[in-house]
């Protein structure tokens, strides 16, 4: 609800009260006409100032998205990702020395064929005590940021706004067996 709606709805809201006050058995047709108009224009105010529909899910990202009922937010767009998320970083553990001798290429691709799935960009929000998260963190610096900007064009918008890179690198943390660099035959060449 933007600040002109908010008034006119105000306004409209107390009228309908001062009429609540006014009414006694006397009251004449003429003024229930009156009274049922006033109360028509606060109706279509409200419709208007309610905007869509109620959420469907608790995602601020995606609040009329797809529902996920297992879904902490219930919200099946996210939680998708969150899943590929998880599955990446399992995979990124991997340590490529368990993999015996690549003499075809492994189905896990090299480390470098993947995308980087600890790169993150997390939308702050400035709550007044302390820097909070204010949406899904994304794998997309402007996806981030086009969320912030209308954020910021929101009806509320919070004080202030901050962009966080979260970068984790990979860490090697056992090697077994001595990686020579070996010359791979050619598969024709026999
Ligand atoms: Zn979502």
């Amino acid at each position: 609800m933007n600040h002109a709606q908010l008034t006119a709805l105000g306004r409209a809201l107390r009228l309908l009260g001062e009429h609540g006050e006014a009414l006694t058995a006397d009251t004449p047709d003429a003024r229930l006409h009156e009274v049922k108009a006033d109360l028509r224009r606060a109706l279509d105010l409200l419709e208007e100032s309610v905007g869509a529909g109620a959420p469907a899910t608790r995602c601020p990202e995606h609040p009329q998205g797809p529902v996920d009922e297992s879904a902490p937010d219930l919200c099946l767009l996210c939680e998708t990702r969150r899943r590929a998320a998880r599955r990446s970083e399992f995979q990124g553990s991997r340590p490529q020395a368990v993999e015996p001798v690549a003499t075809a290429p492994s189905r896990y691709g090299v480390r470098a064929d993947r995308p980087q799935p600890q790169q993150r960009w997390l939308p702050e929000a400035w709550n007044g005590h302390e820097w909070q998260l204010c949406g899904t963190p994304r794998r997309d610096r402007r996806e981030a940021e086009a969320y912030l900007a209308a954020q910021r064009r929101g009806s509320r918008p919070a004080m202030a706004y901050r962009l966080v890179h979260e970068f984790t690198d990979y860490e090697v943390l056992r090697i077994w067996g001595t990686p020579v660099q070996v010359d791979i035959e050619p598969m024709g060449n026999l």
